[in-house]
């Protein structure tokens, strides 16, 4: 099965494991690793040479860059589709798949898992964790799940109902789960585990709810508990270890109530030679700083980078991007590790590209600050303290304190989210699927934390967007993307690949030259990662999110993308969430090789579906409660100002004509399987109703200005 012989006489036995180490391959000899099962170690594996992807980012150091260099800007234009498969959830993608051994795996929406012949195409196996339906309520961003880890024969995946799971690998049955998290509240698990030393890494969101956050290690083996890792504080008195008690005088008020948040929802990253695990810290519940922390305070770790002694789970450093969070800044974005010489000296570095929009260098043995600039356009602050890294705020960013709406750039999405970079440390290149998207911070006033849904402290009716043409325009025009080609040791962008609108694929770079993104048009393509030149593409039929892999199988090399449009943007965003154009989620794994001629089924057309709304019914204010409750509770799933993107659009509802047909799915909860919960809990049929309302007359609003 396996080409090389070196990677076969690793792989013999049960196989492990181990993943490929180039932060420094000279000291790769010197660094133990530990052996995953039957003796085959970490070690013997270091001289990869590309043919698996072992690791959510390839490598611990998460650099996505394949040393594959069949496939080159040469002959790129030769690519086709070798193989695809379709996916049973039309939601999503999110993925990065593994490859061991000629096999796929990888991850789906409702935190599904497949496994494919890379060869072949033919399917494996595939596991279902049966997720409830009603879990998705308490998702901040689609049903998606990020991907896998693996250690000895077994994969391990986060489920969206807070669970680790542990698989069979050859067959893909359970082996062990563990729930994780306290299912009781709002936590969720979308991110990918992390393998190191026998141990898996696994946290969790719900920041955006209320919750504290956390890393956990648990034994692979057994999945047994080893460590956990708070970020934030718990109340005072309860803080027995230093960095809490330390973190406890940077927080004001009743922080605990909702938690505090500061999820591990994404990025980590791990350094062998220092067993330092990078982990990225979101932000604070809620993220009204004014009900979080009344008073201020920097509010220790939200908004960090923590590196964490892996063996023991012991505090080692942080650095606080964004003190006092109050916009959704989290710094869970893709964290990379390189080394490189900055000022005439080589330097060990973290870098990241957080969603407050600076490009931080950091030094990963001590998170000394080296440098941080701006890569997209920014209104919160402008530049960094060059000393200490902390942001010089725009005094009227703080609707916090002034109580007064602001529009920030960038906004809640972030200038860049969980989308992955890739470095190419031959251009000395960070890739960052960027994005410019402002977002209306309207401070709640008389705030109290609800139930269920987003508690964020922020009016969301308040901020919608207005009925009027020109506001839409403007907004539209103002939202972009593009894939900034950034120089770390610089500082400074060398060149970008523009998009028309935000929420593009993550990033793959090769040694044939080459980058791999799909987008948000719909296409998948190949750029020169020297000047991002397009060199081919494929149309994928659906917007693609997730990051593509490279990997070989028999003579060949391989790119394969898990394609599927989803997540928060086409969620929540409104009018905004098309501007790339229509869009649409068709879930698929796409395959490719030089010489591919496989062919994908045609598309059904795009539906131009026209608004035919009933009459308006109510009154002002029921329409005025029911925009209220729709912000409270529904635009985060079904879209700003009740214009969908990926979920039902409201608008064309035929539930709007028929008051009864709305109570049954609102209030009694008959699509709860799907995901749609009922609301009887948290409201009454009188308020259910006035939501009808608010509706019916922002669809008949936008049929006004379809025939305008
Ligand atoms: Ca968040």
């Amino acid at each position: 099965m396996l080409r090389n012989r070196k990677l076969n006489l690793a792989l013999a036995g049960s196989v492990a494991l181990a993943l490929a180490l180039p932060l420094a391959a000279c000291s790769v000899k010197d660094t133990p690793v530990a052996s995953a099962s039957g003796g085959v170690t970490a070690q013997s594996l270091m001289a990869a040479d590309g043919a698996n992807w072992l690791s959510y980012g390839r490598t611990y150091d998460e650099q996505r860059f394949s040393p594959l260099n069949q496939i080159t800007d040469g002959n790129v234009g030769e690519l086709g589709l070798a193989w695809y498969a379709d996916m049973d959830t039309a939601r999503g993608q999110e993925a990065t798949p593994l490859v061991i051994d000629g096999k796929i795996y990888f991850s789906t929406a409702w935190s599904k898992a497949k496994a494919y012949d890379a060869l072949s195409g033919k399917l494996l196996w595939e596991y279902d964790p049966k997720v409830p339906g009603e879990t998705a309520v308490k998702a901040c961003c689609d049903v998606v799940n990020r991907g896998m880890a693996a250690w000895g024969a077994k994969l391990y995946m986060g489920t969206l109902d807070g669970r680790l799971v542990a698989l069979d690998r050859a067959t893909g049955k359970e082996v062990w789960s563990v729930v994780t998290v306290d299912q009781t509240k709002p936590y969720t698990i979308t991110g990918a585990p992390r393998a190191i030393n026998g141990m898996i890494m696994i946290g969790n969101g719900g920041a955006e709810m209320g919750v504290r956050g956390y890393v956990t290690a648990y034994d692979a083996q057994t999945g047994k508990q080893l460590w956990r890792f708070y970020t934030v504080p718990d109340k005072p008195g309860n803080n027995d270890e230093e960095y809490l008690k330390k973190a406890e005088a940077t927080w004001k008020g009743e922080w605990w109530k909702l938690g505090g948040g500061g999820t591990v929802w994404d990025a980590m990253a791990y350094d062998p030679e220092l067993d330092l695990l990078y982990i990225g810290v979101g932000n604070g519940s809620p993220w009204n700083q004014a009900y979080r922390s009344p008073g201020g305070g920097d509010n220790l770790y939200l908004s960090s980078i923590v590196a964490i002694h892996a063996k023991t789970g012991e505090y080692a450093w942080h650095f606080q991007q964004t003190p006092g969070e109050t916009w959704d800044f989290t710094a869970t974005q893709h964290i990379i590790l390189a080394d490189m010489e900055i000022d005439g000296k080589p330097r060990k570095v973290l870098m990241q590209a957080p969603k407050n929009g600076f490009f931080y260098v950091i030094d990963r043995t001590n998170g000394q600050f080296i440098s941080g600039n701006a890569y997209a356009p920014l209104n919160w602050a402008k530049v960094l303290d060059p000393v200490s890294g902390r942001p010089i705020e725009n005094p009227e960013a703080r609707y916090d304190l002034t109580g007064k709406p602001f529009i920030s750039m960038p906004g809640a999405a972030g200038a860049h989210s969980w989308h992955p970079m890739a470095y190419d440390p031959t251009n000395r290149l960070v890739y960052i699927p960027a994005q410019f998207a402002a977002y209306p911070y309207f401070p709640s006033k008389d705030w109290k934390p609800q139930a269920v849904g987003f508690n964020t402290g922020i009016d969301s009716a308040a901020g919608a967007m207005p009925a009027i043409k020109a506001a839409r325009d403007a907004a539209k025009a103002a939202t972009t993307g593009a894939v900034v080609a950034w120089d770390p040791v610089a500082k400074k962008e060398r060149w970008r690949i523009s998009f028309p609108g935000p929420w593009n694929g993550g990033m793959l770079a090769t040694a044939g030259g080459l980058l791999f993104q799909g987008n948000a048009k719909g296409m998948f393509a190949a750029y020169s990662a020297k000047d991002g030149r397009e060199l081919w593409s494929f149309p994928a039929q659906t917007g693609v999110v997730a990051a593509p892999i490279t990997f070989k199988a028999g003579n060949d090399q391989y790119v394969a993308v898990l394609a599927g449009w989803g997540g928060v943007w086409p969620l929540a965003t409104g009018v905004l969430a098309d501007k790339s154009g229509p869009v649409r989620n068709i879930s698929r794994l796409l395959v490719f090789k030089i010489g591919g001629a496989a062919k994908l089924p045609s598309a059904p057309p795009f539906e131009e579906k026209r608004l035919d709304p009933p009459a308006l019914v109510g009154t002002p204010a029921t329409v005025a409660m029911g925009n209220n409750l729709y912000g409270q509770y529904c635009t985060v799933c079904h879209g700003d100002a009740a214009v969908g993107g990926l979920l039902p659009d409201l608008r064309h509802s035929p539930l709007n004509a028929d008051p009864e047909a709305w109570q049954s799915v609102v209030h009694d909860g008959i699509l709860n399987a799907n995901g749609m919960i009922g609301w009887s809990k948290y409201m009454t049929k009188d308020q259910i109703e006035t939501i009808r309302h608010y509706v019916i007359k922002r669809a008949n609003e936008d049929k006004a200005l379809e025939t305008r």
